[in-house]
């Protein structure tokens, strides 16, 4: 990905090593950091990101795309008006865990960002692995029921307007191409746009700065800034022979038509300008938070796991351990 192309950069006199096959651009290292910047810099005003937040909570995993937006956030955020505070969320999986914890702690005082870390074994008294034991929901939809309770807790306990993630283009592609073969309610896709609007005590406004960008272009950023990421998968990653499927043929037609993706993208974002207040939105019965049903879905899994709803309890740990 960074041999010479032989040929000089579209910007500067210097080699190219890029290639930039649905722009046309022939990029040297410098030019390209600068090309991708640029970029998100451009959805984040395109699709209003930013518009009427100002304090700003990054969900920093450990992985290249997580990383990435909050290096890209902590450059601009005085252009941006925004401030910035990093959020993990430790699942206690082994040394997987560990050393997630480790290059988010080490990212954010690299960048001037305070972080907060939550541990769930300190929020539920188990960990994912020993939650996993517990039920019979797969790992993956597990974690990501706690992840959406959590990180929206969190944002409205703690006063933040937006919590930002770093889904890119290529899953959030599969994701709803799949869930358009497979059907599925207006309400699940609006997950995953490139801004969900919050609902005042219910709800925090989701961000998705990395909406247009391709996974590739995320890797080689992060590369070529030299960020350090998780090596280690998650033990629990499986490969999911439909979005796999999916995956391989949104990469082929992208080959032969170059920006397919970005305009499918795009045309996806526009399709589905979802209002999220106008879900129907019931209370919990146990801990106020938003549910279809009068039952949210992290109570609904601690009465399996716990014998208990425990939805109050997080909110409660999460409230006094409000940063300062
Ligand atoms: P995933 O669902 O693992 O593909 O992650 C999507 C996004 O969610 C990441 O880019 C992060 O912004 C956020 N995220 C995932 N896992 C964590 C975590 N353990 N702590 C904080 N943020 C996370
Ligand atoms: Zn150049
Ligand atoms: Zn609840």
């Amino acid at each position: 990905m960074t041999t010479p192309l032989r040929v000089k950069c579209t910007k500067c006199l210097r080699e190219a090593f890029v290639r930039i096959p649905y722009a046309k651009l022939n990029l040297c290292n410098e030019h390209y950091i600068e090309y991708f910047e640029k970029r998100v810099l451009k959805t984040i005003e395109r699709y209003g990101l930013f518009k009427s937040t100002k304090r700003v909570l990054v969900a920093v995993s450990g992985g290249k795309d997580s990383l990435t937006i909050l290096r890209v956030l902590s450059r601009y955020r005085d252009v941006l008006e925004i401030t910035l505070t990093g959020l993990h969320l430790d699942l206690g999986v082994g040394v997987y865990s560990e050393k997630s914890r480790e290059i988010v702690l080490d990212m954010c005082s690299n960048h001037g960002v305070v972080c907060n870390t939550i541990s769930l074994s300190d929020l539920l008294s188990y960990t994912l692995p020993e939650l996993v034991r517990r039920t019979s929901r797969p790992p993956c939809s597990l974690c990501g029921l706690i992840k959406r309770y959590v990180f929206n807790v969190a944002a409205l306990e703690w006063g933040f307007d937006v919590v930002v993630t770093g889904h890119h283009m290529d899953d959030i592609l599969v994701f709803r191409v799949k869930e358009m073969l497979m059907g599925q309610r207006e309400s699940e896709v609006a997950k995953l746009l490139p801004f969900t609007p919050g609902v005042t005590g219910f709800y925090i406004a989701r961000a998705r700065p990395l909406y247009e960008m391709y996974e590739w272009e995320i890797e080689l950023y992060s590369k070529l800034t030299g960020l350090k990421h998780l090596e280690v998968q998650c033990p629990f990653k499986y490969r999911d022979v439909i979005s796999s499927n999916i995956a391989e043929m949104l990469m082929k037609i992208d080959s032969e038509i170059p920006g397919f993706k970005i305009t499918l993208a795009r045309r996806l974002a526009k399709k589905a300008r979802w209002d999220i207040s106008t879900e129907k939105i019931t209370p919990c019965q146990y801990c106020g938070m938003p549910s279809s049903s009068g039952i949210c879905a992290l109570c609904k899994l601690t009465l399996k796991t716990h014998g208990k709803p425990m939805g109050l309890t997080v909110r409660e740990k999460l409230r006094s351990t409000r940063p300062i």
